[in-house]
């Protein structure tokens, strides 16, 4: 596939010595910005982490491809042997592109690595991507945000550094804080995830949303609720990626599974907040 045309504006030039970290969205191609576009097409490097889809690299079919190999639970390059790597590459007068999943700034160490990069003196740009957390939710029919059900929305890492729940959150003032929780690299602990919102008060019967692989061909879906999660998941076959959604924003995926309604499915329910028609104003 040769990179496609951009559309005549002025674009940024790709300098040799720069580095640009730029998301890639969550998976499908077309969530690419024209921005990421316009990096691939200029990039004679371009450094990809393990949720970059492949096709995405097809854009830069002259550019070196490096593998950072960054995954969680899965062996990886350090994060540090990443961020000195980019800077060596700069260094070297070429033009790279650091490419991450969805957007760089989001659970995706894209601040640690910028950061490396300005210490080294290494001149660089931001290319904020669509995050699994929104992007991919909206792919299963949820809404991260809607008008009957949430007025705040909390993104939460389901593992630290170490691997492990992070000991640091709050989960009772995570559960009191937002009607919705969407949570990042949240399977391999969601048994204690589960168990303690159930200890901080939410529902066993409040929907919860898994989608794995979201935006790609490989997307599934699972609805289920906190109380049965952990089972659920286990009866399933789902595998990482995944994103988790926590909340009754899950239950508008009954109205707006738009990946079913266009394989000819009808809505299972168009009104799954029992709120009858939505407000058409105000
Ligand atoms: N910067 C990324 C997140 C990196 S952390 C972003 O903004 O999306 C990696 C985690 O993101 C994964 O463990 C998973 O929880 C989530 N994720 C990324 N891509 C995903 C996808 N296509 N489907 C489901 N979850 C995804």
């Amino acid at each position: 596939m040769t990179a496609p045309d951009l559309p005549p504006l002025s674009w940024p030039r790709l300098e040799p010595g720069w580095v640009w970290l730029c998301g890639a969205g969550p998976g499908d191609p077309g969530l690419l910005t024209l921005h990421a576009l316009n990096a691939l097409r200029q990039a004679d490097v371009v450094v990809y982490d393990a949720l970059v889809d492949p096709t995405i690299l097809t854009l830069a079919p002259e550019a070196e491809h490096i593998y950072a190999g960054k995954r969680g639970g899965k062996p990886s390059a350090k994060q540090r042997d990443i961020s000195l790597q980019l800077v060596d590459l700069a260094r070297g007068g070429r033009r790279v592109l650091r490419l991450k999943g969805g957007d760089p700034f989001v659970f995706g160490r894209g601040g640690e690595e910028a950061q490396t990069l300005v210490q080294h003196g290494i001149p660089i740009r931001i290319i904020p991507g669509i995050s699994a957390g929104i992007g991919g939710l909206a792919y299963a029919g949820i809404p991260v945000t809607h008008r009957d059900v949430n007025q705040s929305v909390t993104f939460v890492t389901g593992h630290d550094q170490s691997g492990q729940t992070p000991g640091s959150l709050n989960w009772q003032a995570i559960s009191d804080g937002s009607q919705v929780l969407v949570i990042y690299m949240g399977m391999k602990h969601a048994e204690v995830i589960a168990s303690a919102l159930l200890d901080a008060g939410r529902a066993a019967d409040e929907p919860v949303a898994v989608v794995t692989s979201a935006t790609t061909a490989d997307q599934q879906v699972l609805e289920t609720t906190l109380g049965a999660l952990v089972a659920d998941l286990a009866a399933s076959t789902l595998e990482p990626p995944a994103i988790i959604c926590v909340g009754r924003s899950v239950l508008m995926r009954q109205a707006l599974d738009w990946q079913a309604m266009a394989m000819g499915e009808a809505p299972r329910n168009t009104d799954p907040l029992g709120r009858g028609r939505p407000a058409e104003s105000a």
